[in-house]
């Protein structure tokens, strides 16, 4: 299939001319599928309404297919098989853990890989997304972070990867069954899977609009957390153009630690990162920020990191979400003793905060958090390449 030209939200550049090719529905925004309609013939007055139709069809239904849109008349749905495809990444492995974690290989155009990774809970079913084919930061803890960036996914990428979810998990409405009837188990989604979400912001941004659209995937803002390693400028315009929840990579209390492991520190360092952080529950008008902490045995998990955590994050509102290191082969750490955590984590809540240690979930089938790779070992950074990145 040709390779399609991206329509953008941007009204100023929306085509009056559809590009060569089918254009896939997946992924675009409301104004982007808009001028796709229109550009195909549609009349202006009616592609608003057009759009709430194929949307609900795409994205409440399921459907695949322009034939069984049964509201649009034959003729439409002729012109929309003409112009138009529904298409999702391909699902090329899924492998199920003991404790039902299910991870999802799918496979993008290009022929490139990412993983996605399906968490079932007792109230509730979190799906972990990928934004990029690797990454172009170098977290020392971090499998991905071992890999070069190969691109960034589309949108259509980014929100077909929540249809193949749903499709594995038979989560459409059945005929004749109402929207929410059952609840939901694909309900939660975390952007927490390979890449930096804030490096792909406009791509990141238009789906998860459609997560949140009633008439998209429909799911509440507050059910959808985006993890950030710490881009700094592209904070505050997530709160105001996305407008979820926010995590944060902390993982250290000093400069001089997470210059280490977090790299993009040496750019926007701790002060900085804390002051971004401080205006976005106001901006995004969200309760709380998850600060995402990664225990690391000696490295940043002794009382005194404890104590400085509380001091620093004074007066935002926050949950500590404490990770047990997920240990991958030729990883540079340890995971810290479960006494350590145990105590780290009490320091913690005495101080005020929630402070749950994550519960490694998938490890069987390596689904866990920092775990993931694409499969490509052609892609591998060699361990210069690294050194030279983190500035080591
Ligand atoms: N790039 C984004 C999102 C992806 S990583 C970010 O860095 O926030 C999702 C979370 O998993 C981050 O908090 C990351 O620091 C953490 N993580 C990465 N590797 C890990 C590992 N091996 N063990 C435990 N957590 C890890
Ligand atoms: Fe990239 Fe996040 Fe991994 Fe760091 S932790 S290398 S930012 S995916």
């Amino acid at each position: 299939m040709t390779q399609t030209a991206p329509i953008t939200q941007d009204v100023l550049t929306l085509p009056r001319k559809l590009p060569e090719g089918p254009v896939n529905i997946v992924g675009l925004t409301r104004e982007g599928l808009r001028a796709a309609l229109i550009a195909a013939g549609t009349p202006e007055k009616q592609a608003k309404m057009r759009v709430s139709q194929i949307w609900q069809w795409v994205y409440w239904w399921g459907v695949r297919d322009f034939a069984a849109m049964t509201n649009l008349s034959k003729s439409y749905r002729t012109m929309l098989a003409e112009h138009f495809v529904i298409e999702l990444p391909e699902m090329v492995s899924r492998q199920v853990s003991a404790d039902g974690t299910r991870k999802y290989l799918a496979r993008i155009r290009g022929g490139h890989e990412v993983e996605v990774v399906y968490i079932p809970e007792e109230d509730r079913g979190t799906l972990c997304i990928s934004s990029q084919v690797g990454c172009t930061l170098t977290c020392s803890f971090c499998h991905t972070g071992t890999q070069r960036l190969v691109r960034n996914l589309t949108a259509g990428e980014i929100v077909g990867q929540i249809m193949m979810a749903r499709d594995d998990l038979g989560e459409w409405p059945r005929p004749g069954e109402g929207m929410g009837e059952r609840p939901r188990l694909l309900s939660n989604i975390v952007l927490m899977g390979m890449g930096e979400p804030l490096y792909n912001f406009e791509n990141v941004r238009d789906a998860m609009k459609i997560a949140m659209d009633g008439e998209g995937i429909s799911l509440s803002r507050r059910r959808i957390t985006l993890s950030t390693s710490g881009v700094v400028p592209e904070i505050a315009r997530a709160a105001e153009e996305i407008g979820c929840m926010l995590a944060v990579s902390f993982h250290a209390t000093t400069d001089e630690v997470r210059d280490k492991l977090v790299p993009i520190n040496r750019k926007w360092n701790i002060a900085t990162l804390l002051e971004a952080l401080r205006d976005y529950p106001r901006l995004s008008n969200s309760e709380r920020i998850t600060f995402e902490y990664v225990m690391l045995k000696g490295v940043n998990d002794s009382d005194a990191d404890a104590r400085r955590l509380v001091q620093l994050i004074k007066g935002i509102p926050a949950k500590i979400n404490l990770i047990p290191f997920n240990e991958w082969p030729g990883a540079p750490h340890e995971r810290s003793d479960w006494e350590r955590i145990e105590r780290f984590a009490d320091i913690v809540h005495k101080a005020g905060y929630a402070s749950p240690i994550r519960t490694p979930r998938g490890e069987d089938i390596m689904a866990a958090c920092g775990q993931l790779k694409s499969a490509s070992e052609r892609a591998r950074k060699s361990r210069k390449e690294i050194e030279a990145e983190a500035g080591l």
